[in-house]
Parts: C-alpha cells; structure tokens; sequence
C-alpha cells in the first residue's frame, strides 16, 4: 500500500513494532528471575504508547509479576485505564517492581508494592491480604507470575527435582492458593485473568513440565468459571506466544534466545506491550460482560485450539 493512502491506525501500529525484525535477539544469559535493566534490547511494555480510555475506571486489581514483562505491560494499561494496581514480585525484583510502581502512579492511580515467593502457600494468603488492604478492596486478579528453566538439556534430560518442583508451584500451586484467598473479596463484575501458553497447545520438549502446567491452567480456567459465574465473578486467560521478557534470558541458553519468536508465522517475538490489550478486554465489566471460561490466544499466527 502506498505510505500516503495508509489510514492512520496502520501507520501508528507499524511505527511501535521494529519492522525489520527477524526473530530472535542478541545471545544473553541471566540468572532467574532476571532483570529487565540487564535486557539488549529493553522490552516495551507500552510506556510511550498506550492510551487509556477509562475501561477500567475506579477497579482494583493484584497483578503477580508485575514488576517485569507481561505483568509491567498489563500494569501501566489497567492503570491509564483507571484502575489502582497492586504489584507482586519476588524481593530479588525490587528495582523492576520500583519503576513498574513509579509508571501506576504516574498514571495517577495507587500502587501497591506486595513482595513475597509464592511457591509458598502461606506468601499467596499474606500477598492477597496486603494488596485488598493497600488498595481498599479488589475486582481484579491477574494470575501471571510463571516460571520455566530451558538450559539443562531436552525433555526428561533438562528436568531436576528443584526446577520442576519449582514450576509446578509457581505456575499451578500459586493460582490456586491465590483464587482461593482472593475469591472472598471479589463480587459482581469481577474477574480473574491466568496467563496460560501457547504450549498449552503446541509444547516443545525442552518445556515439558512448563506446558503442562499451562494446559493445566487452562483446565482450571474453565472449572473456575464455573465455580464462580453464579457470583457475577469471570475467570479467562490469554495463552501468550513467544514475548520478550526476563525470563526468556533468565532459563533458557542464550544460543537459544538468538532464534527467539522466528518460528511464528509473524517471524518474530512479540513485545510485551502486545499483550497488554487482551488483558484490559477481559478484565473490562463492559466489554467482556459475557466473556468467561475462554483463552484468547496472543501467539503471532501459531494455533490455539
Ligand atoms: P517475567 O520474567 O517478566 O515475569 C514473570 C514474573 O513471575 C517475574 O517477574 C516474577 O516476578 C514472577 N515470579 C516468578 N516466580 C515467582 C515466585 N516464586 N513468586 C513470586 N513471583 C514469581 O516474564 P513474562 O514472560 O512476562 O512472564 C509472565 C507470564 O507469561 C508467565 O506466567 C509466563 O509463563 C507467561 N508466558 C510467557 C511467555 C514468553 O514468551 N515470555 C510465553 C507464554 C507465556
Ligand atoms: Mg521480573
């Protein structure tokens, strides 16, 4: 299409996605759970171009991993959005969760910085309670901390008792604990976001017990929708393809980060920012009002179903 006849909408789209991106990025390493200052190239989780249009004006919501990647992206739209936002993450996190904080209230909404490990069940409880107290209530609940280690070799050779041990808690054990503490104080229009995987649907061997929790997650999606539709409450998910975050440099080899996203039909990974959008629909009472038991699926063209 000639640049001139473009409608604005197209060009503005094309200026935030590098258009002579390949696929993959620089090879790079860093010790889990990684930090986003170490990143080449730093991610963009939307700073300099989400626009709120008040969809989730005057809610509350608890995001974990919030301080980095996808959980930084949905933090700075539920906040130009409307909604005040409290920020889980692992201590080690501290600066990363800082400047996810200073981008909420720079939004002019309340952020809430709630520190904890929660592969312990008693840290899921206290995280809760601390963020409905620190915001004054909660309508939202973003269940997106997730980990996975991809550097000890394929399938059954890469797996040891401490990384599996720590992926099924982090990515299963926790949204459970989390639902459970949190469902008390969620009401009418309320909602509960997972973020599952496209490995869900399509897992690759060097994620064997990662994938598996994200089918899980997606089982548990749709029970829980169940569960808590009689109340008003919805619970979703988005099933993420390859994104550009921490934990991409954090667990897997940086040979294997040089290839990153360059098998999706979109040729590329995708910036953290273009999964900010799935979120604010689903957690939107208006515009998801009838959304729920579903997964929507961010993945670059690679199939969800
Ligand atoms: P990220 O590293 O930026 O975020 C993951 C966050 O999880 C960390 O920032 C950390 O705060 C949190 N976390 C991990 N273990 C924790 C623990 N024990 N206690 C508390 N918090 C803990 O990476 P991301 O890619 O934005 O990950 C967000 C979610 O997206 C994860 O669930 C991940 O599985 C999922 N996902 C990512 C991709 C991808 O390519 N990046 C693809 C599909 C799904
Ligand atoms: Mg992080």
């Amino acid at each position: 299409m000639p640049e001139a006849a473009k409608p604005d909408v197209v060009r503005r789209a094309e200026s935030m996605v590098r258009k002579d991106d390949k696929g993959g990025f620089p090879p790079q390493e860093q010790d889990p759970p990684g930090l986003t200052g170490r990143m080449d190239p730093i991610p963009d989780h939307g700073e300099e171009t989400w626009v709120g249009r008040d969809r989730l004006t005057g809610l509350k919501a608890l995001v974990t991993g919030a301080d980095s990647g996808i959980g930084r992206a949905v933090a700075i739209a539920f906040a130009r959005e409307g909604a005040d936002v409290a920020i889980s993450y692992l201590e080690a996190e501290q600066e990363d969760a800082e400047e996810t904080a200073r981008l909420v209230r720079e939004a002019g909404r309340n952020a809430v910085l709630v520190p904890g490990d929660l592969v312990e069940r008693e840290t899921c409880e206290q995280v809760v309670t601390d963020a409905v107290e620190g915001l004054g209530g909660l309508d939202i609940l973003v269940n997106n901390a997730g980990f996975h280690w991809a550097r000890d070799g394929d399938a059954l050779d890469g797996l040891t008792p401490e990384t599996v041990e720590r992926t099924l808690r982090t990515n299963f054990d926790a949204i459970l604990w989390l639902c459970k503490a949190a469902a008390p104080h969620l009401g009418d229009g309320a909602s509960i976001i997972n973020t599952s995987s496209v490995q869900a649907y399509d897992p690759s061997t060097p994620l064997l017990d990662y994938a598996a929790t994200k089918a899980a997650v997606n089982n548990l999606t749709v029970n829980l929708a169940a569960a808590l539709g009689p109340r008003g409450i919805r619970v979703n998910a988005v099933a993420p393809g390859p994104v550009w975050t921490p934990l991409q440099p954090a667990t897997r080899r940086a040979q294997d980060v040089e290839k990153f996203g360059a098998e999706t039909p979109l040729g590329r990974a995708a910036q953290p920012s273009e999964l900010a959008g799935a979120y604010v629909f689903l957690a939107s009472p208006e515009e998801a009002s009838y959304v729920s038991g579903t997964v929507i699926g961010v993945t670059g063209g690679r199939p969800v179903f």
